[in-house]
């Protein structure tokens, strides 16, 4: 299904990452790489701080693979340390900045990571573990380092009213203060010879959904080799053409590689957004006319129920790609309305870079489907638990294979095995390929409900949930349940202003759904729990509701 512009297979370049700073500093010195809240900085000046974060970590002792932990939302600081630290031979750990203390303390300690950039508003947070981790050096930088007066504040982390009174950190022999290096450090680093196939550029910590939290080593080919794919997939961007909005954070990689590393590769001007703010994402695309906007399902949903979504001009955008959930057919149809670009299913996971499946986004594409693999990728269904391939419909366990799969999880053999089988990468999820070639995620193997016997698919009950005009989010999960074992709960967010029961929602449900499908139980919420990339905490209702059920 190829179209002649996308090849199937590409020849990868064989170099460290961050040589697509340099050469895009090298041939657009003057262009725009950042923009964040009203500022612009340029790629010769992003090469030459990250030059200098580089040539200091060197100086405070980082030898080639050290692990070097950023803890920073998206803002001018999270990219230049990101490059800075590859530059010097590190291997990024990036953490989410909003880890608690022991979360912090696991990953910092797992990774043995011994320099940490974090932000000022976190410092507490990071002296607090030190002490247990083998942290030697903390750089310190704040969001006032970039953005002395921002007019227009919004910041993940602190209100407008205490962000006058945030403490600068004191530089002292293990802390390091992000302005005094950016004003006296020299801008030169020791080149660091850099074999893309075996050095790690990122030690990448799954997302919350998949159980414990295991290090995913990532090598700068992994990393490369993404990044070229999602260039060849969105053939008609251009090189030092395209603005790419940059809401999904980059301390996941699904942000990382779509929007920081696709744009600095590709001379983009990337706008940061460290939050999800829907009213300041809609203005910003109508001031700062992005052409890319990388995206997850609840980011769409989010702009789309806006009560303000008409008075914006969302024509710059061309093309997005939605990942990390499915993306509700009927979502995909408005925001394409709205926008009048195109809003395309991709799929991946931390283990594959992240992406291994999209649709093709200006022809072939199959609403509903994620699509086909990416150039290089190949990818199969195997019976459940088995290395068996189903056949065509049938649902089992997707697999892929291709340069973008990780080495192993970091010292973990045992869950390395579990998941890397004769080159193939179990994703654990559950899908099925039809009869063009076309793939679909039918849900999480451990999503699956089994009601009364019957294996339901939150998915598809969702998707019925989404169709309803008075649905703003939804999402169904299997409750312990005396009689059927597990029974199907949803649960809602209504759009605003919109009265709905759970009455009329049931009616409305066994209309379109088998009867063992239909939810069983409704919960109407304001909000649901998302992780950092929006994808909806399914398992942290379903514990809700288990510790419910103990307490009663
Ligand atoms: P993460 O490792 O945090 O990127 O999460 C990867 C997981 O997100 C996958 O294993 C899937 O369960 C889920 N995911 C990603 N894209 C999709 C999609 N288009 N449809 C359904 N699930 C998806």
């Amino acid at each position: 299904h190829y179209p002649d512009e996308i090849p199937t297979s590409i020849m990868y370049d064989e170099k460290p990452l961050h040589a697509f700073l340099e050469e895009s500093a090298k041939r657009y010195p003057e262009k725009k790489a950042l923009y964040f809240m009203g500022k612009e900085i340029s790629f010769s000046e992003v090469y030459r701080q990250a030059r200098k974060m580089a040539g200091y970590l060197q100086s405070i002792g980082l030898q080639k693979g050290d692990r070097v932990a950023i803890m920073l939302p998206n803002c001018p600081q999270a990219v230049i340390s990101y490059y800075g630290a590859l530059m010097a031979g590190a291997t990024v750990v990036q953490t989410n900045p909003l880890y608690k203390e022991r979360e912090l303390e696991y990953q910092l300690n797992d990774s043995a990571a011994e320099i940490i950039i974090c932000l000022d508003i976190l410092l507490p947070r990071v002296t607090n573990v030190r002490g247990n981790t083998s942290l030697r050096h903390t750089i310190v930088t704040g969001i006032k380092d970039y953005l002395p007066f921002p007019k227009n504040l919004v910041y993940p982390f602190i209100q407008k009213k205490q962000y006058n009174m945030v403490v600068r950190a004191e530089q002292t022999d293990d802390t390091h203060v992000w302005n005094r290096i950016m004003e006296n450090a020299s801008d030169s680093y020791k080149k660091i010879e850099v074999f893309p196939k075996e050095d790690l550029a990122l030690l990448q910590y799954t997302g919350g959904t998949t159980g414990f939290p295991k290090g995913v080593m990532l090598t700068h080919y992994n990393l490369v080799s993404n990044v070229q794919m999602c260039q060849a997939w969105l053939y008609k961007s251009k090189v030092g053409k395209e603005t790419v909005l940059g809401v999904l954070p980059f301390f996941h990689v699904y942000g990382m590689t779509t929007v920081m590393n696709m744009s600095i590769m590709n001379a983009s001007k990337m706008i940061l957004l460290p939050k999800f703010d829907p009213g300041e994402v809609l203005k910003t695309i109508q001031k700062q006319r992005p052409t890319l906007f990388p995206g997850a399902p609840t980011i769409y949903v989010g702009l789309l129920n806006h009560p303000d979504l008409n008075k914006y001009d969302l024509s710059s955008i061309e093309a997005c790609i939605s990942g990390s959930a499915p993306l509700p057919i009927e979502v995909q149809e408005q925001f394409e309305l709205v926008t009048k670009g195109k809003l395309v299913e991709g799929y991946g996971l931390t283990e594959s870079s992240p992406v291994t499946h999209s649709n093709f986004v200006w022809t072939n594409r199959v609403n509903g489907s994620i699509g086909v693999p990416w150039p290089d990728t190949d990818s199969k269904i195997f019976r459940m638990d088995t290395l068996e391939e189903a056949d065509i419909d049938e649902v089992g366990e997707v697999a892929v294979k291709g340069p973008q799969v990780m080495r192993g999880y970091w010292n973990n053999q045992e869950e390395t095995d579990k998941v890397l089988r004769d080159g193939w990468l179990l994703t654990g999820d559950l899908g099925y390929m039809n009869e063009s070639g076309y793939f679909y995620i039918v849900d999480r193997k451990k999503d699956m409900i089994i009601a009364g016997g019957y294996n339901i698919y939150p998915r598809e009950v969702e998707e019925v949930l989404y169709e309803h005009e008075g649905v703003q989010e939804a999402v169904v999960a299997g409750v312990p349940d005396a009689y059927r074992g597990e029974t199907v709960k949803a649960y809602i967010v209504l759009k605003s202003g919109y009265k709905l029961d759970e009455g009329e929602l049931n009616k409305y449900c066994r209309k379109h759904l088998a009867a063992y499908k239909v939810p069983r139980l409704y919960e109407f919420r304001d909000e649901l729990p998302k992780t950092a990339v929006g994808k909806i905490l399914r398992r942290q209702l379903v514990n809700e509701e288990k510790d419910r059920l103990q307490e009663n």
